[in-house]
This record gives structure tokens, C-alpha cells and sequence, in this order.
């Protein structure tokens, strides 16, 4: 008599034919065995030996057969899962031709469901002890029943290698499946919680950590900063030098993160090419230092070879009236939207907004397409202008020869309401009118009146003219075209309709 010993079903899916693999060499094993017992009994019998031809095959032929089934098939667990029943039924076969015998037939039947309780569980031994039954019945029926439920010593001792191997076999393999199964869970564990591509925790996790620290520090009153990191024109990383660059890139930022940060901050990938550092035990001027380090770190040791690939930072200290994580994230959240719409590359902490570096205003790509010399010459000069700007009421733009936004302070966003996704200025003058925001646009067909805007833009490249704000405020507006194919556009309120106010700034700029 033969059993198969197989480790319980604990492969993912795909893995199916690794349990097809396993079960092949562990029912060679077993078969083997079984055969021993199944021999003693034959020769306690003087069986005839035509009886022998039906054991010898399934316990060394049907192994190979098995495993043949398990490749070939589409679903090879399922295949395995009829190789069991099959040698359950010929178990079945087996118990009658060893006349009930009975250690070798009771061996027969609990090892056997053992493998098929491994195999398939309980459900797969009800059904492989009705395969069993339904080949002593045949049995029965085909060489009619003959009872010799006694064996004598030798056959006793035949039974012992299987009756011994076979649970150490199975305890071995159980084992082995445990260690599997703990190895794989640890990696579905880490799976869930990072990021695949830069290896920072994942967003849903780093908020989970930010939430529970959240409450300690709110609890012992420790310091903490909260930053969430956005890189630079990223869009335009990936159009230039392609997908995989820009993949390159977010890597190599996550591990500058790590380089610089100390192993107790919490990095995650907020998502796309965006980060979230949580900095336990750390004031807001000391994240400024580390962040303003990571910045030149970023200068240095550049993410793309041979482009430079900068980051913007929002910085919120954990105060007294932060009332809870979602509000916390939503600060660092704002002061990161101001440090792009002061430039980029540049760090803004909450509540001293000032600190930025004046040289950071004016972002790495925008610098050296200026054409105007005092803007080459003096780039100081430009900055501080750009300061001034900045902090003004006054809606200021700048937008670059492809017409993509550069550098717009608060005003100009909320004026026109500009969106995170608009980079050009035909965009942002497409979103006022589409949500009815903005300018008053009075027209139906808002590309020929783009189209027409350009026209006159290009034949006169400086150009003041009064806009109808939707909300009922007047503003005059300065627009000028530069010989390089940049845009400055600015506004001053003005009261309707004929006010107008020469602006200082365009006069410099001009
Ligand atoms: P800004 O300086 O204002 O942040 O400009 P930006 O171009 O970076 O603007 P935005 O944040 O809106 O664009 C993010 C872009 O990052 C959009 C998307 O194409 C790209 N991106 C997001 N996730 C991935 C990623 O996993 N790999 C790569 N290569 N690109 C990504
Ligand atoms: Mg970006
Ligand atoms: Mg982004």
C-alpha cells in the first residue's frame, strides 16, 4: 500500500505548479514506502503474482504519470487534486487485494487522507474516503471478499518505515510551507506599506505613522514638522528626457531623503513625484537647515545626469492649533503651493514665509532665459523685485517662450484661480471661462478669441487695457511681450473704468 505526503495549499495561484512539484517527489517517497508494506503483505499471502503488476506500477510508474497530468493541464492544482483521489481510489483497490490487512489498510486510509487533508482540505478528504470506498466495492466485486486482518511480525515491521517517515515527511514539509508562508506575508506586509518604485513608505501607511505620532507628540507636547517635498517642473523632466528618466529621477530623490534625513524621520511617496517627511523632535528652523542642505544636496549630486532637477518644500510646525492630522497635512500642503509660486526651489515654512532664500525666486529654468539685460546683469536686483512682487497685492506672471507658467505670486493664483494642472496662459485663461471665474470673457468661442488675444499680443509687444473681473472688480492690466518670447503679465486694481496706474515694475521690466 502506497500514501502521498504533500504540504498544505499555501502558494499564491500562480504558483501552482510548485505544488504540482513538491507533491511529485514527496509521493515517489511515500509510494515507495507504501510498496514495502504492500509487498509483506502480498508474500504473508502467497498472492499470485499477476497481483504485484497493479502496486508496481502505481507506486513507481504512477508518480511520473501524476506529475505528467499536473504539467500538462491548465489548472495543475486541480490536476494534483484529482492525482489524490486517484490514489485514494486505488488505495481503495489495494486494502481488498492485501485482504484487509488490517495495519497496512488502516494506514492506507489515514495517511492517505492526511495527504489530502494537506492537499485540499476537509472537503477533499470526504471526497477522496468515497473514491477509497468506491475502490474496495469494485475490489470487492471483482475478486470477492477475502478477510486476513492479521499480520504477521515481519509484515508488521514492513509497516514501520512508512508508519515513521511518513508523519516526520509531513511535519518536515509543514514546516517548510510555515516558513514559506511567514517569509511571504513579511513581503506582502512590506508590500502594503512601501513604494515600489523609490522604496519610501507608501501614502496610505506614512499617513497612518504621521496620525500615530501625531498623537504622541499632541499628548507630550514634543516638538514635530511636518513637510511635503514636490520636485520641479517634473512634467517637463519627463517630456525632455522620457519616462524613465523622470523614474530615475524620483529614485534618486528618495535616497538623497534618506541620505540626509536621520534614520527617526518618516518619508513617504505622497504620490507621483510628490513626498511627505515627518521630522520627530524637530523645531521648524531646524527642518529649514536640513531642508535648505538637502536643496544644495539636490545642486551637488544632481538627480538626472547633466539636469538639474531641483524640489520645493512646505514646512508646518505641529502647533497648539492644529486640530488634527488632516489639517496639519493641508498647512505643509499650502506652504508648499507658495514655495512653487515663489520660484521653486526653495523652502517655505509656515508662519515665516520670509525665510526663504531671496535667490530662490526666480526658478533654475527661468534664470537663464532672460533676455533683458538687467535681469542677466543683476540678478540680485531681479530677485528682490520679484520679493517685492511677491509679497504685493498687485497680480504678477511670468510665462516663459513656451508659454509655460514660471513664476506667479498669490494674487495672480487667486485671481485667476489657477489650477495646479494649467502651465500655459491660453490654459489659464481657458479654466476662468470655463468655471465663470477670472476675467469676464465675453465671447463664444474661446480659442478664436485666444487666437485672436495672441495677434494683437505680437503686434504690440507692450500692451495696458482694462479687465472686468466676474466678481465685480476692475483691474488694468500690463502685459509685456519680450523679444525672447517671455510674457510678464500684472495687474493693478482700479476703480471702473477709466482709471489707470502706470506700474513701476513694468517700467523697470520694460
Ligand atoms: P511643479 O513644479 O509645479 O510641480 O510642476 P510639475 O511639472 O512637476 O507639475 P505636476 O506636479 O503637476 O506634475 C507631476 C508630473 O509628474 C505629472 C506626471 O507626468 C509625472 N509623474 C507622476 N508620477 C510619476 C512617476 O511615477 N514617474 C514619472 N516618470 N513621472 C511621474
Ligand atoms: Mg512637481
Ligand atoms: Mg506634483
Amino acid at each position: 500500500m502506497a500514501t502521498v505526503t504533500r504540504e498544505p495549499s499555501l502558494e499564491a495561484p500562480q504558483n501552482h505548479l510548485g505544488f504540482a512539484r513538491r507533491s511529485y517527489f514527496s509521493r515517489m517517497a511515500g509510494l515507495a514506502l507504501g510498496f514495502v508494506m504492500t509487498s509483506a503483505v502480498f508474500i504473508q499471502n502467497a498472492a499470485p503474482a499477476w497481483m504485484w503488476i497493479g502496486p508496481a506500477l502505481h507506486c513507481f510508474v504512477g508518480p511520473h504519470v501524476a506529475w505528467w497530468l499536473a504539467r500538462r493541464a491548465a489548472n495543475p492544482r486541480e490536476a494534483e487534486r484529482r492525482n489524490l483521489l486517484a490514489d485514494h481510489f486505488l488505495g481503495g483497490v489495494w486494502i481488498v487485494l492485501m485482504q484487509f490487512n488490517l495495519l497496512p489498510s488502516v494506514l492506507a486510509v489515514s495517511l492517505l487522507s492526511m495527504d489530502t487533508m494537506a492537499g485540499g482540505g476537509v472537503r477533499l478528504v470526504v471526497r477522496g474516503l468515497a473514491f477509497q470506498l468506491v475502490g474496495v466495492l469494485l475490489g470487492v466485486a471483482f475478486w470477492g471478499l477475502h478477510v486476513q486482518p492479521d499480520a504477521v511480525r515481519w509484515t508488521v515491521l514492513a509497516c514501520l518505515p512508512l508508519l515513521v517517515c511518513q508523519p516526520i515527511l509531513i511535519s518536515h514539509i509543514a514546516r517548510k510551507a510555515i516558513h514559506r508562508l511567514k517569509q511571504q506575508s513579511r513581503a506582502l506586509e512590506h508590500q502594503s506599506q512601501h513604494d515600489g518604485l523609490s522604496g519610501l513608505y507608501n501614502r496610505s501607511h506614512w499617513e497612518q505613522l504621521v496620525r500615530a505620532e501625531f498623537a504622541r507628540f499632541r499628548r507630550q507636547g514634543e516638538p514635530a514638522v511636518l513637510v511635503m517635498a514636490d520636485l520641479d517642473h517634473f512634467k517637463r523632466i519627463n517630456d525632455l528626457h522620457g519616462h524613465a528618466a523622470g523614474d530615475q529621477a524620483i529614485c534618486r530623490f528618495a535616497s538623497a531623503l534618506q541620505r540626509v534625513l536621520r534614520e527617526t524621520d518618516v518619508c513617504g511617496r505622497y504620490g507621483g513625484e510628490e513626498f511627505g517627511v515627518l521630522l520627530p523632535m524637530t523645531s521648524a528652523a531646524a527642518a529649514q537647515e536640513v531642508l535648505d542642505r538637502l536643496r544644495r544636496d539636490l545642486h551637488d549630486q544632481q538627480l538626472l545626469d547633466g539636469t538639474l532637477v531641483t524640489a520645493s518644500f512646505g514646512v508646518a510646525e505641529l502647533t497648539a492649533d492644529v486640530p488634527n492630522v488632516e489639517a496639519w497635512l493641508r498647512l505643509a500642503d499650502q506652504m508648499l503651493y507658495r514655495a512653487k509660486h515663489r520660484g521653486r526651489d526653495c523652502v517655505v515654512v509656515l508662519g515665516e514665509e520670509g525665510a526663504t532664500q531671496p535667490d530662490a525666486l526666480v526658478s533654475a529654468s527661468a534664470r537663464p532665459s532672460y533676455s533683458t539685460p538687467a535681469l542677466i546683469t543683476d540678478p540680485l536686483r531681479v530677485s528682490q523685485l520679484l520679493i517685492g512682487l511677491d509679497i504685493s497685492e498687485a497680480p504678477f506672471a511670468l510665462f516663459d517662450p513656451s508659454d509655460r507658467l514660471a513664476v506667479a505670486n498669490p494674487a495672480f493664483i487667486s485671481l485667476y484661480a489657477v489650477q495646479n494642472d494649467t502651465v500655459s496662459f491660453a490654459d489659464i485663461i481657458r479654466n476662468s471661462y470655463r468655471h465663470q471665474v477670472g476675467p469676464r470673457i465675453e465671447t463664444d468661442d474661446i480659442d478664436a478669441w485666444l487666437r485672436a488675444a495672441d495677434g494683437k499680443r505680437r503686434s504690440q509687444p507692450q500692451r495696458n487695457f482694462l479687465v472686468d473681473i466676474v466678481d465685480g472688480r476692475w483691474f488694468h492690466l500690463f502685459e509685456t511681450s519680450y523679444s525672447d518670447g517671455w510674457l510678464m503679465v500684472l495687474l493693478f486694481e482700479t476703480s471702473p473704468p477709466t482709471a489707470s496706474i502706470q506700474p513701476a515694475a513694468a517700467t523697470v521690466l520694460g
